[in-house]
């Protein structure tokens, strides 16, 4: 019999693609996908990537076309409200967090315009596409204003006279500058999420989200790490120990005729900088090299 293949939906084309392509490919995951293709077969693991719009993957999961999902927390929070508001109840899980697709949803007003906080809100006309997001926002402020929503181009609503401020995604706010709004209030912080079904999977399948899980944790790890190796004196080793950045127990090496130096190596779970080597350096450190780390498994 064939072994059951795992199903993860991803973003087709957008903000989300790149990261999650990548991340699958630290992952170990070969694909092969031919220009356009709706879905890509993994050629050395039992898992298929499904290319589709990054709103509909709440959804496939919910409905188990899928079993997994790489999807922005913005879009999956929006769907989880809309599916309560409706009493469904709601069918996927939060793996992990992501660190990509990091961005916020935030109210914006025009520059000209004061923000007088929340509670200043009531009776105002707030355009945006999260409307169940703004909805439960303006209710735990127990404020009531008037949701304007729209499928897209919510920066131009003021503008256009249909909304006295929006409620949209921010990044870099270079969006809001153009067109002279102004953040003045962050409802949420956001970043990709791996989903999954909560229904159960026949084992093999489930051995598979584990394994993935497995190697994300290690991708996420060692994305900033770096393995730092050095040659100190003995009698500096506290201070030593004390300057590596984000780091365990190191492993201390003798060092061959130098009875009072030796060798110190470590994984420095964060970037070592040059104001590090540089302390190190005066600590007494020697020989300093400082190596990317690849793959990591705890
Ligand atoms: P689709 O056609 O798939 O519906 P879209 O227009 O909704 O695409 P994108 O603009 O590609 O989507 O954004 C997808 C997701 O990426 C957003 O829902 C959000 O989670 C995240 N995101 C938005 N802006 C940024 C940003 N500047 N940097 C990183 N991630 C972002
Ligand atoms: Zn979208």
């Amino acid at each position: 019999m064939d072994e059951p293949r795992l199903r993860l939906a991803i973003q087709k084309s957008g903000r989300l693609t790149d990261p999650s392509l990548d991340l699958l490919a630290r992952c170990g995951l070969k694909i092969s996908r031919g220009k356009d293709q709706l879905m890509a077969y993994g050629e050395n693991m039992p898992l298929d990537v499904l290319f589709v719009r990054d709103d509909d993957i709440p959804d496939l999961v919910q409905e188990d076309v899928c079993d997994l999902g790489l999807v922005g927390l913005n879009v999956l929070e929006e769907r989880r409200l809309a599916l309560a508001a409706r009493g469904h109840p709601v069918r996927f899980e939060a793996l992990r967090t992501l660190e990509f697709g990091r961005c916020r949803l935030s109210l914006a007003v025009p520059d000209d315009q004061a923000f007088g906080g929340p509670a200043s809100l009531g009776g105002r006309r707030i355009a945006t596409t999260y409307p169940y997001l703004l909805e439960n926002f303006l209710r735990g402020h127990d404020v009531s204003a008037e949701i304007v929503t729209l499928s897209g181009a919510v920066e131009i609503a003021p503008r256009l006279g249909r909304a006295d401020l929006i409620f949209d995604l921010v990044s870099t706010g270079s969006t809001l500058q153009a067109n002279h709004l102004r953040e003045v209030h962050t409802v949420l912080e956001s970043h990709a999420v791996l989903i999954r079904t909560p229904v159960a999977l026949p084992p093999l399948k489930d051995e598979w989200v584990e394994r993935l899980v497995m190697r994300i944790d290690g991708v996420q790890q060692v994305r900033e790490s770096k393995y730092i190796m050095l040659h100190a004196p003995r009698a500096a080793l506290d201070e030593i120990r004390r300057l590596l950045p984000g780091s365990e127990s190191p492993t201390i090496i003798p060092l061959e005729g130098t009875p009072e130096r030796v060798a110190v190596h470590a994984v420095c779970r964060e970037n070592v900088f040059w104001e590090t080597l540089e302390g190190l350096k005066k600590a007494g450190a020697s020989a300093l090299l400082v190596l990317p780390v690849e793959k990591m498994l705890a």
